[in-house]
């Protein structure tokens, strides 16, 4: 038995390619630590979007390389920088054994133990060990499926697709996860239904273009397309309150998709809609295939269907050429649209992605400067927001104690809004009303609205859900809260994270 540390850079993609890691290691004997000066195996699961992830996991690697001065230790990268730098990781990190792509996630378990037995036995210094395996897997997209969840844990990640065919000109997805292919309705209905056995209420269904599901493997049913057909059959999971996604392309939001919003009851209110940019001219340049026109277009049509829609976004400053009126047209675009949050980035060169090759490369000082200015813009959307909740009472699915007061419960608003109150704990995993007296710039607080007791069920109907066998104390999935000041982004309604998370570490 081996103790294993796993730290995961990057999106919630990555956060569950991790779990199913955690799941195999732990179904074949090995325990998941949250502490690295104890492991026997770090495995780092990358993230290759922009560089200064690369960097971190790289620096991590280096710094863990100690760990091996007091006994043996299996060293692995895994994901999408494992995928795209290869072999060639072994030059950088010369205590390195395993290097396993994004389609081989599903062996990390039989490589880590096969290090191990070769660490345990004599020793060879003339013959260096190490596994690279980043080759293609047909239906890798199905071998994500298993789940390590936490003791009382109530919201949970469903993957649901693999890859990308879009060819965004600043983007190194395609080439780490390779084209599109999605698992079948059935397979991931089971997987729901599972998950609410074991104490589940909500579901994010995650995909890089989640809208896209299904589109080379299933027709289109009465103008619906596959994801809409999904999205139906997840809803009828009896005992599931509720249903997100993440993140849909702006191309493929069609009618059926909006509509989807007023039919689903468990489709919560909350679209995250990457934008990139508000600049036509830099959308074209970043092969987006649409105009900040049409986006516009589609936020007032899912308006017009769910006006309490929470909308939030990805966009990128300093995308190469980029002048200070492309940058403006961004800031008016945000300003019309006022999101909830946005994850704005800094634009990254990416080995062998269009517009790393790009001439007009914007200098560091002034990707900085557009990006401050457009994150102080986004804050005061999310305090205007936020500030509008005061007074009103909302429904919020209890998730557990609050990340910086232990002594409060949080929860989220079908919006995706983290609510901050004070109650027992038995509400774990329940729908509460919350009146919100207050609001900070990504926090609500609230008190909880009290019902007629005789109304409520007797007490251990409303205690959490029994837990299965396969539940794990300590291990699971996190969710991302607060301000990543490193990176300039924020966002307690994170879609996309890119600071690092420790499995064991919730
Ligand atoms: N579904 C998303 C979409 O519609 O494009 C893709 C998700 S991508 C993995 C997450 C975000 O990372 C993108 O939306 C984009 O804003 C950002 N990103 C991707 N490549 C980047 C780069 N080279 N530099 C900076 N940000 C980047």
């Amino acid at each position: 038995m081996a103790k294993v540390y796993i730290k995961t850079y990057g999106c919630q993609m990555n956060e569950r390619d991790s779990e199913q890691v955690a799941r195999m290691l732990v179904e074949r004997g090995h325990l998941i630590t949250p502490h690295e000066n104890e492991a026997d195996v770090v495995l780092l699961n990358t993230c290759s979007v922009r560089d200064l992830a690369e960097q971190k996991a790289l620096g991590k690697m280096g710094m863990l390389g100690a760990l091996s001065r007091q006994r043996p230790v299996v060293y692995g990268f895994l994901g999408c920088m494992a995928q795209s730098r290869g072999e060639s990781l072994f030059k950088e990190i010369p205590h390195l054994d395993l290097v396993v792509g994004t389609q081989k996630f599903h062996r990390v378990a039989e490589y880590v133990e096969n290090a191990l037995a070769r660490k345990a036995g004599p020793r060879m210094d003339d013959v260096r060990f190490s596994i690279v395996d980043v080759e293609e897997e047909p239906d890798s997209q199905g071998s994500i499926r298993d789940h390590l969840l936490s003791e009382r844990q109530v919201t949970a990640f469903v993957s649901i697709m693999q890859g990308c065919n879009m060819r965004c000109t600043f983007c190194i997805v395609p080439f780490t996860r390779g084209h599109e292919r999605s698992r079948p309705i059935d397979q991931i209905v089971d997987e729901v239904k599972r998950l609410v056995d074991r104490g589940i209420r909500e579901v994010t269904l995650l995909g890089q273009i989640v809208n896209l599901y299904g589109r080379h493997e299933f027709p289109k049913m009465d103008g619906r397309s596959p994801f809409v057909q999904l999205l139906e059959a997840v809803n009828a999971v009896d005992g599931l309150d509720r249903i997100r996604f993440t993140s849909p392309h702006p191309i493929g939001f069609r009618k059926d998709l909006v509509e989807a919003f007023r039919s689903l009851p468990k489709l919560v209110e909350h679209v995250h809609l990457p934008l990139q940019s508000g600049s036509d001219r830099i959308l074209r340049a970043m092969h987006r295939t649409y105009t900040a026109e049409k986006y516009l277009k589609l936020v007032d049509e899912i308006r017009a269907i769910t006006p309490e829609m929470a909308m939030t976004t990805d966009i990128i400053v300093g995308f190469p050429g980029e002048t200070d009126e492309d940058f403006q047209s961004t800031k008016a675009l945000v300003d019309r649209v006022g999101f909830d949050n946005a994850f704005v980035f800094k634009y990254s060169k990416r080995k062998d992605t269009p517009a790393a090759g790009m001439l007009d490369q914007v200098p560091d000082r002034i990707k900085e400067e557009r990006n401050q200015e457009l994150l102080a813009l986004v804050n005061d959307w999310a305090r205007r927001r936020n500030a509008g909740f005061i007074g009103r009472e909302v429904e919020i699915l209890c998730e557990g104690p609050s990340k910086t007061n232990p002594a409060r419960l949080m929860g989220r608003t079908r919006g995706n809004k983290i609510v901050v109150f004070e109650e027992a704990s038995h509400q774990i995993g329940q729908l509460l009303n919350i009146r919100i007296t207050r609001a900070s710039g990504y926090t609500l607080y609230g008190e909880p609205v009290l019902v007629n007791p005789a109304a409520l069920p007797a007490f251990d109907k409303v205690t959490v859900r029994p837990l299965a066998k396969e539940h794990v104390s300590g291990c699971g999935t996190a969710s991302c809260l607060g301000r990543d000041k490193a990176s300039g982004d924020v966002g307690e309604t994170r879609p996309y994270r890119r600071e690092p998370t420790e499995i064991g570490n919730r």
